[in-house]
């Protein structure tokens, strides 16, 4: 890994909020872009940045322009031009975010398709920051209602774009239009003759900075990618994780609060799975590369900074959630497979806009990336039949089944029941828990997250599941009995494999969420914890108590919408 990566956010100067939006978002250590163009735009110097999506560009022009944001002045101090509304709310948002411990910090979007009287507004309650695309903003520019007079920054994003858009000659009026004082970041995926053109007329002695493409080879590694479409991210890996022969996989991502939050979405899907981030202990980190070299963990979600100089033979697949940084980044992560001469996987997560690192990654590696389908519906079932086959015949080869072909003769005999028809029923029983052939709900991985939740109804997850024999109305009786809530108020009820989701009335008392989590169903504690989920709709509100005797569910009213 090159030197750049190994910069630490608190040895750049960033000033302490900035540092603490940093920490917030979880990252652990600057891109490659970001530790090259940092300390010159902090010190006020012009750039010219040849990086794309994906490599961090946006926070490597933000994090030191808003550093230096005059926060008592409401005028804009930076302005940033996008090509398009996507882009600038993109920027926007971003920017946001890491201002968000700057007090009193305003940011405006301004883009073509929204009301001009929403921006007029905006403007005139005053801002720090305006975003935008260079067609609206010269509108502004003509109705004197944006004043850049006090302007200290421009950058111009995806350059490359703009110019492609037809937007040059746009750029240059507004860049005229700004004071002779302010610094200049442009950034271009590509540098062509009239992106050089522009910097020579508008930059003054940039520092250019630039994402290495060193060339590598990695030969014993197979490389394929998925271009995020159609499904979740997550919903991809669970396929992928049940499809692909692997042995250990290690699973990158870029921020230390995915590392947290995807470790535990696959250890709740049942996978043997831990983290490695910056944030863990010497001692701990020693203990999971030891746990992934003698099997007992399979899957490691881990961070660039953790990752380094990982060497565990069994790493059969490198997943690559997150886009890397640079094709040096991605060179590293994937060098984590393939070792002591043994064969190795990498699997690229791409989205559209992320398109371009692809292709730079091919460049480097002077290796085709295949295009991987994401397994279907049907391949998992395939899968899941085969697998189920290959368990019979082992068990028929290995195991003495004596007691047990006397135990099933007998209920034969007493049954008057043909072989297969009892064949089929220990089948059924014996897959009960992980269907051989899955819903489309079994696979969504994150459903209880993203299934709207009705306002004034809190998720909560309870430990039983479909697998256990659960039906919805044990689940009803149930809550209902222990707590003096009638069953029309529990609301909508999802069954999965191993557990459950119910959406109870918010504001429950710490007493009854305790004595909710000892409550028994088919013979299960339901160990009730509640879950995030975004809500909607109209509100419902119902306090609960907790109840002290039992007595019989009230049935009454209409039942509770349930579904499974
Ligand atoms: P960009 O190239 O600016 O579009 O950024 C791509 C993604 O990388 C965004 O989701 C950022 O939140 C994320 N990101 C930017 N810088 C870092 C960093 N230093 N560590 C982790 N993630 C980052």
């Amino acid at each position: 890994m090159s030197q750049a990566t190994l910069t630490q956010f608190d040895q750049l100067a960033l000033p302490e909020p900035i540092l603490q939006a940093v920490e917030h978002a979880g990252y652990e250590a600057p891109s490659p872009i970001q530790a090259e163009s940092i300390p010159p735009l902090l010190a006020g110097r012009d750039l010219l940045g040849q990086a794309q999506t994906g490599t961090g560009k946006t926070a490597a022009f933000s994090l030191p322009l808003l550093s230096r944001i005059d926060l008592g002045l409401r005028q804009p101090q930076i302005l940033v031009l996008a090509p398009t509304r996507e882009l600038a709310l993109q920027v926007a948002e971003a920017m946001q975010t890491y201002a968000r411990f700057l007090k009193g910090f305003h940011i405006v979007p301004i883009y073509g398709g929204q009301s001009m009287g929403t921006q007029l507004r905006q403007l005139e309650r005053g801002c720090h920051v305006v975003v935008g695309t260079p067609g609206r903003l010269l509108d502004h520019l003509r109705r004197d209602s944006l004043d850049l007079s006090v302007l200290s920054a421009v950058v111009l994003d995806e350059a490359d774009e703009m110019l492609r858009m037809g937007f040059l000659e746009d750029v240059e009026t507004i860049l005229q239009q700004t004071p002779d004082s302010r610094q200049v970041a442009l950034f271009s995926a590509t540098m062509s003759k009239p992106i050089k053109q522009i910097a020579q007329r508008y930059l003054q002695d940039p520092v250019e900075v630039k994402i290495k493409s060193k060339t590598a080879t990695v030969s014993t590694v197979s490389q394929r990618y998925w271009e995020v479409a159609g499904l979740h991210k997550l919903d991809a890996l669970t396929r992928i994780l049940e499809v692909e022969d692997f042995d250990a996989m290690l699973v990158f991502v870029r921020t230390k609060n995915a590392t947290t939050e995807l470790t535990e979405k696959l250890e709740a899907r049942g996978y043997a799975c831990a983290m490695l981030s910056g944030d863990i202990k010497q001692a701990q980190r020693e203990k999971t590369v030891e746990r992934l070299k003698n099997g007992s963990l399979d899957i490691v979600v881990a961070t660039d900074v953790a990752a380094r100089g990982l060497d565990v033979e069994r790493i059969s697949h490198v997943v690559n959630y997150d886009v890397p940084y640079d094709t040096e980044t991605y060179v590293h992560r994937i060098g984590r497979t393939g070792r002591a001469g043994r064969e190795g996987h990498a699997i690229l997560f791409v989205t559209p806009r992320e398109k371009r690192m692809l292709r730079s990654i091919e460049k480097a590696t002077r290796q085709p990336i295949e295009p991987m389908p994401i397994p279907t519906h049907t391949d998992i079932a395939d899968r899941r039949v085969a697998q189920f086959k290959q368990r019979l015949s082992d068990t028929l080869e290995a195991q003495d089944l004596s007691f047990f072909e006397d135990l099933i003769g007998s209920y034969q005999q007493d049954h008057d029941t043909g072989l297969s028809e009892i064949a089929a029923a220990l089948a059924f029983l014996l897959q009960q828990e992980r269907p051989l052939v899955p819903s489309e709900q079994d696979l969504a991985a994150d459903r209880q997250h993203s299934d709207p939740l009705e306002a004034g109804m809190e998720r909560y997850r309870i430990a039983v599941g479909r697998a256990h024999g659960v039906r919805p109305k044990n689940i009803v009786g149930a809550i209902a009995n222990e707590v003096d809530l009638e069953s029309r108020y529990i609301g909508r009820i999802q069954l999965y494999d191993r557990y459950s989701t119910v959406d109870l009335p918010q504001g429950m008392p710490k007493a009854t969420l305790k004595h909710l989590q000892q409550v028994e169903v088919c013979g299960r504690t339901l160990k009730l914890e509640a879950v995030p989920a975004v809500a909607v709709n109209t509100p419902k509100p119902r306090k609960l108590k907790s109840k002290k005797a039992r007595s019989k569910p009230k049935r009454k009213g209409k039942r509770s919408r349930v579904s499974s």
